[in-house]
Order: structure tokens, then sequence, then C-alpha cells
């Protein structure tokens, strides 16, 4: 079968040729692996900062392609820009009128939604599966809360590989329909994301497949990276003072400073960067926030119940991480209901007129939360990331929203509804 990816020449030696154990610093050479053999430790991918900054320059970015591929320099692949389905470069638009609303001053929002899939998870994914190829194998796989199922499936099938994957049974409709109209195997598991995943570590140790959340994933959390990239670059290289990111593994919290850090430390940021960060999670799942409530450093496991199933992870891999970083940076975490989460949703469609997924939801009403107790500051450039399209995740507001009023098809009708109760004007 040919292969978009096998018929694309490697333009560059690869920016990476080793992991890094994130404890003990042994490292490994760059293939499909993600744990330390010593000390079981997580893996992170290496790079040679010096080189690195020889090559990469503003100008060649903004001649790049208008994706994640304009920092290809700093992606861990050499297969770019490979696969390429359009992830990344999405709008970061200024917020003013949901600003004013929560009595903060310059606010953006990184508009993840207008992604090929709808959600952030295209950027982790296009990584990944241009690394998957890069190592030579023909089937990728995931272990996911949803999103991650639609993008492996879609750049599956744009890239010509084979794809399982493997989701909780009681997925929303919004993401198992697009998931399955890719035409891979799709693996409905009767159990909860942690259950998932574990049955998908199992599986990576038996079957010569790419999990790209398992066995590749060094390679595909660096993806997140280019979500601090764009922001900088967009706001004319410089960083934000504070951002707000939604929390599930913890991964794209850590990769957010990381990427602001590489910028600094290769030369691309005007000044400094101190970008203060915080993390959002839903109540029903928190088991980050709570470690920060208590101001502890063990990340207890919970079983999740929320309408946020995207960030439904009980048992967090990058938890402890994602909580150091946010103490580090000077940021907080927190925790909102599923009301505050329908309230989040409706607060950003209503003043900004971008519809987000539960998780987005999460994320403005987090950023509320952190606003009204002075955590997020009026003297501060915010941007809060929206990490995935609310058409996916329609069950959990359904019951919240609908029509203002149902009429006969006439005058009278009308007038009677409009004199009860419908049609106020805007505040
Ligand atoms: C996966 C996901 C996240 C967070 O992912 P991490 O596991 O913390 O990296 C945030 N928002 C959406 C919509 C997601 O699908
Ligand atoms: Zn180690």
């Amino acid at each position: 079968m040919p292969s978009v990816l096998t018929s694309v020449p490697s333009p560059v030696s690869s920016p990476v040729s080793s992991l890094r154990c994130r404890e003990c610093s042994r490292t490994y050479e760059a293939g499909p692996t993600y744990t330390c053999e010593w000390c079981f430790g997580p893996l992170e991918a290496v790079y040679d900062y010096e080189a690195v900054a020889a090559t990469v320059s503003r100008e060649r970015i903004a001649a790049g392609p208008a994706s994640i591929w304009r920092y290809a320099g700093l992606l861990p692949t050499t297969r770019v820009p490979a696969l390429d389905l359009g992830a990344g470069f999405t709008p970061l638009v200024r917020a003013d009128r949901l600003a004013a609303e929560l009595g903060l001053g310059e606010l953006w929002i990184k508009d993840d939604t207008r992604n090929p899939t709808n959600s952030f998870k295209d950027r982790v994914v296009a990584v990944a599966l241009s690394k998957a190829a890069e190592l030579g194998f023909r089937t990728v796989a995931c272990a996911s809360t949803g999103n991650l199922a639609n993008s492996v499936a879609a750049h599956a099938a744009h890239a010509g590989l084979n794809s399982f994957v493997f989701v909780p049974a009681d997925l929303e409709a919004g993401k198992t329909v697009t998931t399955a109209v890719y035409g891979g195997n799709l693996v409905a598991v009767e159990g909860n994301y942690d259950d998932v995943n574990r049955l998908c570590a199992e599986l990576a140790g038996e079957h010569p497949w790419a999990f790209v959340n398992v066995n590749l994933r060094p390679y595909y959390a660096e993806g997140s990276k280019t979500l601090a990239f764009e922001t900088a670059e967009q706001l004319g290289w410089t960083a934000p003072d504070h951002v707000v990111v939604p929390v599930a593994s913890g991964s794209l919290l850590t990769k957010i400073a990381k990427g602001f850090d590489e910028l600094g430390r290769v030369g691309l940021l005007d000044g400094e960067p101190a970008v203060r960060i915080s993390g959002a999670q839903a109540q029903g799942c928190s088991p980050v926030a709570a470690a920060f409530a208590e101001g502890g450093d063990t990340i207890r496991p919970v079983k999740p119940s929320t309408i946020a199933k995207s960030l439904a992870i009980g048992n967090p891999a990058d938890g402890w991480y994602a909580l150091d970083v946010v103490r580090r940076s000077g940021g907080a975490l927190a925790a909102v209901t599923d009301d505050e989460i329908v309230e989040g949703i409706r607060l950003l469609a209503r003043t900004e007129g971008i519809f987000a997924e539960t998780a987005g939801g999460v994320t403005i009403a987090t950023l509320a939360r952190l606003a009204a107790t002075g955590v997020v500051r009026r003297d501060e450039r915010v941007v809060a990331y929206v990490t995935g399209h609310g058409l996916k995740t329609l069950d959990g507001i359904a019951p919240r929203v609908g029509p203002s009023a149902t009429i006969a098809p006439t005058i009278d009708a009308f007038h009677r509804a409009y004199s009860t109760h419908i049609l106020e004007a805007r505040p």
C-alpha cells in the first residue's frame, strides 16, 4: 500500500538522537521505548539546543508551513512535514468581552477546536505517527478518552497505516462516530480509561505496534510544545504572563512549560520566559488539583465521575510533574463542578462565539474561579487553552441548552411567547 509517509525524503537529520530518564538521567537510544530499565522513570526526548539555536530563526519559522511543522527543529522526528493533515497554527483570539465579565485585563483564547479532528490531540498524533513511520511501524494504536481516538484514526487513514484504537465503552457518540468513520479498528472496552490504558500497556508488550501514548509517549508528548511555540509567535515572540491549561494525564501542561522554556534557550523570545502555569480539572476527576490543595506531593488515584470525559484520567501518568511545574511557576490548580463546566462552555460561547467541549468548559470555569480569587490577575497577559470542540460533547450540555420557545407557525403564537418568556435583550 502506498504511504504518504514513505514517499517523503527526510530533509534534516533528527534533532533527537536519545531519550533521557526524567528521574535518574540515564540515556537511551531514541527507539520505541518509554520507561527507564533502571528505575522505571519516564523517558523524555533530548535536544542539542546549541545545534537547534544555530539553525532555527523567526524568519525560517515564518516561512514554514501553517501547521506544527513550522517548528520541526524542535520536534523529535525527521519525517517532516510528512504527516501533515494541518494540525496546529490555530487562532489566538483576543477575548475582551470574556475578560470584562471575569474582571480581567488582557485575555486571549488559544482556539484549538480548529484542528483537523477538532482537538489539540492532532498535534501530538502528527508527531507520534510521523515517528512511528520513521521507526518502520505499519500499525499504530492508542488508549484514548476520545479525542486521541479521533485523531489517530484520521491520521492513520491519511498515512495509509493500520490502526487499533481502544476507548472506554461509555464514550460520547460524538467521539465514537468520529473515530469509526475513518475505517480503522475501534475497540470499545468495558471499563474506564485507566482500565483501557492498562490493557494497552500489556498489548504493547505483545504486538509490534506503535502505541502513540504508550511506547511512543516520549515523542507524542513533545507535540504539545507547539501550543507554547504558537502562542509566543502569535504574541510577537513574547511569552504570556499566565496560562491556564486543562489537565488529564498532565502531559499537555508540562509540555507547554517545556515549550516556553525551549524558546528562551534557543534565543527565539524577547525577554526571559517567566510564565505562571495554572491547571484546570473537573471535580469528578481531580487528583492533581487535590494534591495541590492539600499542599502534598502524593497524587492519589481516583475513580472518575464527570461530564468532562476527555479529562477523566484517574491515575495521571504525569500528574506529579504537572504539580511540580505549577508550583514552581507560581501558578495554581483548581477543580470545578459539572455545573460550572456547563456554565463555562456557555460563557465562552456567549461572549466570544467559540463553542468548546467539556474540557474547554473546565478551563474557562477554572479561569473564572482563579480570577475571582485573585490568582489570575488583571495586570497579567493571560492565555487560556481551549483544547476541543463542543460538537463532540453535545451529550454533556444538551439538557441545559435548547430553544427559547417552541411555537405554532403563526404570528399570534410568536407574540404570545415573546410577551411571556423569551427574547430579553442581551445584557
Ligand atoms: C487529552 C486532552 C487534554 C489533556 O491531555 P493530557 O493528558 O493532560 O496531556 C486536554 N483537553 C482535551 C480536549 C483533551 O482531549
Ligand atoms: Zn531512570
